[in-house]
């Protein structure tokens, strides 16, 4: 006997078998019978054997990189939490996501993403331990479990981790750099996988937040910050909807006549609950959800308005100039060069009073693209100012090559004017220096009337800072605006003569 066939529950009219049902049945047997025995079955089984460690292997892990996946991982963990449940302190879960991937991937095409992805999978498989799980939880999220002594011995292999992604990446013809930020949690009594993982996220999170490129290990009260975090995102979509977004200038003074040559146009949130939000606040966390696109179109527009507006009501004021901030986001959009010159052409601004300012970085990423694009707004007669200048890290010979008309001395210049020798020393050089190549130097926060005087002193033609005014709304402007008391006109004084 190889088999045995078991029939039942007929459906139809009749409820039961009879003979015929049997005549039937005898040679279905016969036939399965020589199937069976010259062992076709036992062929097909182990197709589906294959078949089923092939979906298995599938479903649990990442096709592009080959590691296992968040299924895979989260597995992992429980049972190493399951094996070591009288120390579980000895586990850590290291969690990665790699800086601003989104800007790689969208501006180097993705086959070049697919590519930098391989790479760090196989530098942070070979930079732990081969007893070590590396998991890919998704698109540029990595994990690692490792067993360790404790958390500075599991910071110390995510340091070497993120060290070896910073290594440049050659592909094809091109170097590429990446960073990645790093979280950590190590295991506790009666924690789950899930919730060591989220932790190790949640660690990674704050670790963004305090600038990238660095490793934070996990603490209970980082999940206040995030949920904080997260409830801000939320309100700020909410924000984008209902336009809560208001403008405020701060002026841009001749450090020679101090007289009134511009106003910087920094934005400002009135959150329902919060009060007002300063950019500082916001503007990160808009940049990583792209909420700074309609965010920054709002403003340029705004900023648009408002300068036509003056440029009406105050003709002997036309000259005024607006500066506004662009975020690297913006300028990547291929729709920005189009966008922009329909704003200009809807308000009706004169395009000699509008600045923009971009920082270092922006032009770092993707220099070929993003000056193509300033050049083209450019044409229309803007200025192009470089902001925070001094803090990035352009090179000179890049900076020759920029179209940029104005320089802004970043602020920690400023602070050391006066400070050592050296600091001035630094301060002077690189006022100069934005001389020699031809463009406006604007110095910025500046706060004391010593600062304003040794920047005179060194050629530097304009100035921004709290000595002379912090950013204030509109009303202000207008004041400053109506005032037209003759040769005092739009002059700042700021300090007790
Ligand atoms: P920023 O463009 O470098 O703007 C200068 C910042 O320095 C402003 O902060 C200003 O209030 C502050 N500041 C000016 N003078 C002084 C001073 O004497 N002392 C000190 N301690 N601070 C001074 P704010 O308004 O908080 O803006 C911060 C940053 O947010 C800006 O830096 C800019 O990068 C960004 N931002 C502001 N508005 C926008 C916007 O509309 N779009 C984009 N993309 N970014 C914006
Ligand atoms: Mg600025
Ligand atoms: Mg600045």
């Amino acid at each position: 006997v190889v088999g045995t066939i078991l029939v039942g529950n007929r459906v139809g009219e009749v409820d039961h078998f009879d003979r015929s049902d049997l005549e039937l049945f005898e040679p279905l047997a016969r036939n399965l019978g020589t199937v069976l025995e010259s062992g076709t079955l036992e062929q097909s089984l182990q197709q589906l054997r294959d078949l089923e460690a092939q979906l298995r292997h599938q479903a649990y892990h990442d096709p592009l990189t080959g590691l296992p996946n968040r299924a895979r991982f989260i597995e992992r963990v429980e049972l190493a939490l399951d094996f070591s449940a009288a120390d579980p302190e000895h586990l850590g879960v290291l969690f990665f996501d790699l800086d601003d991937f989104k800007v790689v991937n969208d501006s180097r095409g993705h086959s070049v993403g697919d590519r930098l992805l391989i790479e760090v999978a196989r530098r942070i498989s070979s930079a732990v331990g081969p007893e070590d799980t590396v998991a890919r939880l998704s698109g540029d999220e990595f994990a690692v479990l490792l067993d360790c002594p404790d958390a500075r011995g599991a910071r110390g292999v995510a340091e070497a981790v993120l060290a070896a992604i910073r290594r440049p990446i050659q592909i094809d013809d091109e170097e590429h750099g990446l960073r990645a930020t790093a979280g950590v949690a190590m295991g506790d009594s009666g924690a789950r996988a899930d919730e060591l993982i989220r932790n190790a996220d949640v660690a990674m999170f704050t670790a963004k937040q305090a600038g990238k490129n660095r490793c934070e290990v996990f603490s209970p009260d980082m999940h206040v910050a995030v949920i904080e975090r997260h409830e801000l995102m939320a309100d700020l979509q909410r924000a984008v909807d209902r336009d809560e977004f208001v403008l405020h200038y701060q002026p841009i003074v001749s450090l020679a006549t101090q007289r009134v040559l511009g106003f910087e146009v920094l934005v400002r949130w009135h959150h329902p609950r919060r009060g007002v939000v300063n950019p500082g606040d916001f503007i990160p966390l808009a940049e990583e959800t792209d909420l700074i696109l309609p965010i920054g179109r709002l403003v340029l527009a705004k900023a648009c308005q408002q300068a036509r507006d003056w440029q009406q009501r105050y003709p002997e004021h036309a000259d005024l100039a607006i500066t506004v901030n662009l975020s690297s986001r913006q300028l990547q959009q291929p729709s920005f060069v189009g966008e922009t010159l329909q704003l200009f052409a809807e308000s009706g601004v004169s395009p000699e009073s509008l600045i923009l300012e971009i920082t270092e970085s922006v032009l770092m990423e993707d220099t070929g693209t993003s000056v193509a694009k300033l050049m083209q707004v450019k044409s229309l007669g803007l200025r192009l100012a470089m902001d925070d200048f001094g803090t990035g890290y352009s090179s000179l010979s890049f900076l020759a090559e920029l179209p940029i008309d104005i320089l802004k001395l970043a602020k920690p210049f400023t602070d050391g004017l006066g400070r050592t020798e050296r600091e001035t020393a630094f301060a002077e050089a690189i006022v100069g220096l934005g001389k020699t190549v031809g463009m406006k130097v604007i110095a910025e926060g500046i706060e004391r009337r010593e600062q304003a005087e040794l920047l005179r002193g060194f050629g530097c033609d304009m100035g921004q800072g709290f000595y002379f005014s912090p950013p204030r709304d509109a009303t202000y402007v207008e004041h400053l605006l109506r005032r037209g008391d003759g040769a005092e006109d739009r002059k700042i004084i700021p300090f007790p003569a």
